[in-house]
């Protein structure tokens, strides 16, 4: 059956475009850039003890290193205050000017007055307006950090959680529902307290002198249709930029799968401006993994490019070895680690596409339409594997190094294409 005359050429899906207002989160030199026509940011947050101004350091140049854009780390009491500072000066250093986000929660009006190093050292100070202080307290706490914010210059994020919502304003909003002639259920009525707190906040800041364009906004909960009801009303009703992320995530799996569901959904809708993914750690896993799936994120929606893409199939009966799936994974580690270092040298290296294939039903094709691809042989197939090299075969590996052989003709055609070395395969070949 042939398509109808009348068909259409049918358009790639894309996320709509983000209408946000743009702010700005700068260290020395550096500035990120969060909202309006800026990248969607990846940021992080470290769970080392700040305290701990070495290893918190250390921590933030391997996030920083993997990806993340942005990094928050916990200031909870005068001493991890007294550390941001020399945990600033310590990445300085190492070369590292990723901008710091300080997470401030009860006493952070405090710190920032008492620590003005800290207030310096950060780029960022997160604000949770339900813990800046109860009663009468609340304002004035809470228009001192503000003050901190004019005074160094510094953006603010204004972050409401469901696990500490301003709970005077949601006892105000349950009791005004209650006298409505249809009352709304329970979690409207939440939805609607986050949503209040957070534009609230932010319009008493601006109210303060502190301008439009420091202020970023988010309303954490971890429900995915939660966040998906919640943030589409907030972007609907204010423009500020919004930090996007499922709160409490989850481990593993479930992390991952909760996140990205959620993240696309609204990534897809224009809404969300810089983005962390809030996993439990696994016993043994690396703190770096958050970095990973966020930039798997963007990647995947075509909203960012990060690191080459690995096509590898799933295998099946037709290919019982496990050394495509070893080959598979060497490769994408290998360009992973590589790319700190290939980030500078090579650049637009992130944009290749390599293909790892299990057997001839679909490896040649697919190798085909990645730069650089390789055919394992599936089952009963001749030992051999066919390397494509822009859609082209270059050449056959065989015998017992072939992830090794690839993988070089994978860093020579890398260092050809970007950094205008001599061919390796040539090398090979000979
Ligand atoms: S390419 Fe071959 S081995 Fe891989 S899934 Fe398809 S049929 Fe199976």
């Amino acid at each position: 059956m042939t398509g109808s005359s009348t068909a259409m050429p049918i358009a790639m899906a894309a996320p709509l475009p983000r209408r946000s207002r743009q702010a700005k989160i700068a260290w020395g030199e550096r500035v990120v850039t969060v909202g309006g026509d800026a990248p969607v940011r990846v940021q992080s947050m470290t769970n080392t003890d700040t305290v701990d101004a070495i290893g918190t350091a250390i921590q933030i140049k391997e996030l920083a290193q993997a990806g993340s854009e942005l990094v928050r780390i916990t200031v909870n009491t005068p001493e991890a205050a007294a550390a941001v500072p020399y945990i600033r000066e310590q990445l300085d250093r190492m070369g590292e000017t990723v901008p710091l986000v300080g997470d401030f929660h009860y006493n952070g009006h405090r710190l920032l007055t008492e620590f003005p190093d800290c207030a310096q050292a950060l780029s960022k100070y997160r604000i949770n307006p339900g813990n800046v202080g109860k009663g009468d307290k609340r304002d004035k706490q809470f228009g001192q950090m503000i003050d901190a914010a004019m005074r160094w210059d510094k953006a603010v994020r204004i972050g409401v959680n469901w696990g500490s919502l301003d709970q005077e304003l949601l006892a105000g909003l349950m009791d005004a529902n209650s006298k409505r002639a249809q009352p709304w259920d329970a979690r409207q009525v939440m939805y609607e307290a986050l949503i209040t707190s957070a534009i609230e906040s932010a319009r008493r800041a601006e109210q303060m002198g502190l301008k439009g364009d420091q202020i970023i906004l988010s309303c954490k909960v971890s429900g995915v249709q939660d966040l998906i009801a919640v943030y589409r009303e907030l972007a609907r009703r204010c423009d500020y930029a919004l930090h996007l992320g499922l709160t409490e995530a989850g481990m593993g799996t479930k992390g991952v799968v909760a996140s990205t569901t959620a993240l696309s959904i609204l990534l897809q809708e224009g809404i969300g401006d810089t983005i962390r993914v809030s996993l439990t750690p696994q016993p043994g896993e690396a703190r770096t993994q958050e970095v990973v799936v966020a930039s798997e994120i963007l990647q995947a929606l075509g909203l960012r490019v990060f690191v080459p893409s690995v096509t590898a199939c799933p295998g099946c009966g037709r290919t019982t070895s496990t050394t495509f799936q070893e080959l598979a994974k060497q490769i994408d580690d290998y360009l992973r680690a590589q790319m700190p270092v290939w980030r500078v040298r090579y650049p637009g290296v992130e944009k290749i596409k390599v293909a790892v294939m299990g057997c001839i039903v679909n490896g040649p094709g697919e190798s085909k339409h990645a730069d650089i691809g390789i055919s394992l042989p599936g089952t009963g197939e001749a030992p051999a594997a066919p390397v494509f090299i822009d859609g082209e075969k270059a050449l056959t590996l065989r015998g017992d190094n072939i992830a090794r052989e690839f993988q070089d003709i994978v860093d020579g055609y890398i260092a050809r294409r970007f950094g205008g070395a001599a061919p390796v395969v040539d090398a090979i070949q000979k």
